[in-house]
Parts: structure tokens; sequence; C-alpha cells
């Protein structure tokens, strides 16, 4: 019989919670940051891994528990890697991703007229941190390549989901099932590196 880890999943994002939950082995008991009524600190790293880590700390020292973080968000190459870190922050003060859709539309219509007949590579990266308290324990980062869709499409999933084909399928993640999507994204991708330490 494996211990029992107490673990807290450092976001406040529902999406993002549901998928790490159903990642995680048997041994580990989850708490989620809004049982614990906490607000989300400032996100002012310049790369995805600083982000985690700042996330994994903080929630870690507020609660006194091992914390697993994560930072994510969307890479557009010809937007030179456009929304990036700042992808949850294109969906303004409220998280309205139809919003954040509409940016990522606009600025492609900007940067190309014609971007509708090219294939736009974009990738989902996800940075999974586990700390306790100071104390960095990893640090990993994992992603998923494919490309733009002409259009939203599908209604599940969250964020951006329903613009992201990933490569080899022919339907964004908003279209996928939950259990197809969960088992190849950048979260998945990331938490294969992470769960040794767990
Ligand atoms: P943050 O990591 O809290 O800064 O937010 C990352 C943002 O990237 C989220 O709010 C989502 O909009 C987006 N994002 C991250 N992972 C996914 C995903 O699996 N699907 C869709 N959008 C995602």
């Amino acid at each position: 019989m494996k211990k029992i880890i107490n673990l807290l999943i450092g976001t406040n994002n529902k999406g993002k919670l549901r998928e790490i939950r159903a990642l995680l082995p048997k041994n580990i008991k989850s708490f989620s940051v809004s049982s614990f009524k906490l607000k989300s600190p400032i996100e002012n790293g310049k790369t995805f891994e600083e982000n985690s880590l700042i996330k994994a700390k903080y929630f870690s020292k507020k609660t006194k528990l091992l914390c697993l973080a994560d930072d994510s968000g969307l890479e557009i190459d010809i937007l030179n890697k456009a929304p990036g870190i700042y992808s949850a922050r294109w969906g303004g003060k409220n998280s309205d991703f139809s919003k954040a859709i509409k940016k990522v539309y606009r600025e492609l219509d900007k940067k190309d007229k014609n971007w509708k007949n090219k294939k736009i590579k974009a990738r989902f990266i996800c940075a999974l941190s586990i700390c306790f308290f100071d104390k960095k324990i990893a640090c990993v980062k994992g992603k998923v390549e494919g490309t733009i869709s002409l259009k939203p499409l599908g209604k599940n999933g969250f964020g951006y989901d329903p613009i992201f084909i990933p490569r080899g399928k022919k339907v964004t993640f908003g279209e996928m099932p939950f259990l197809k999507k969960f088992k190849i994204d950048h979260r998945y991708q990331a938490f294969k590196k992470i769960r040794k330490f767990l």
C-alpha cells in the first residue's frame, strides 16, 4: 500500500482542476484552492515555468500543504507566440473566453488577411510545479502541437479548446469528449514527467 499524500491543486480554474484530478494516482488526497477561499497570486514571471512556481509556492505557504500548480496557455506561431503566458488575460477580468477567442481571430486578420487559406500552427504549453513552501520539488513542461480552426467548434472543455485542432486529428479539443482530450493534451504530457515525484 502506498502512503497517502495530501496535495493541494493550485488553481482557481475549474477546467484545469478537473483534468489534474483525473490524472492523479489513487494514493493522492487532493484539495482545491476554492475550499480555502484563496485568490490567485499575481503572475509576474516571464515564462510558464516561472509562473507555475510562483503559484505552487504561494498556495503552499498559504495552506501549509504540498502544492501542484499549473501555468498554461496557447502559442500561435504567426502571432509571435501570443497569447502565450497572457492566455488567461486575453479573456479580460471575467475570464470571458468568447472574448479571448474573438481577439485571436482579430489578431490573425490583422496579421494576414489570407490566414484562412494557410495552416496556422499553434501549441498548448503546460508547466507543472510541485512546491512545499518555498522549496521547489519539481518543475516540468509539456506541449501538444496543432493548428487553429477557421471558426470555434464544440462546447466541451474550456478556454481556447474550441479553436485548437491537435495534430493528427480532424476535430477541435472543444469537440472531443473529456476522456479523449485529457489523455493527449499538454497537461497530460507534463504530468507524465512529474508523476514520479508524487
Ligand atoms: P493560467 O495558467 O491560469 O495563466 O491560464 C492559462 C489560460 O490558458 C487558461 O485560462 C485557458 O484560457 C488557457 N488554457 C490552458 N490550458 C488550456 C486547455 O487545456 N484548453 C483550453 N485553454 C487552455
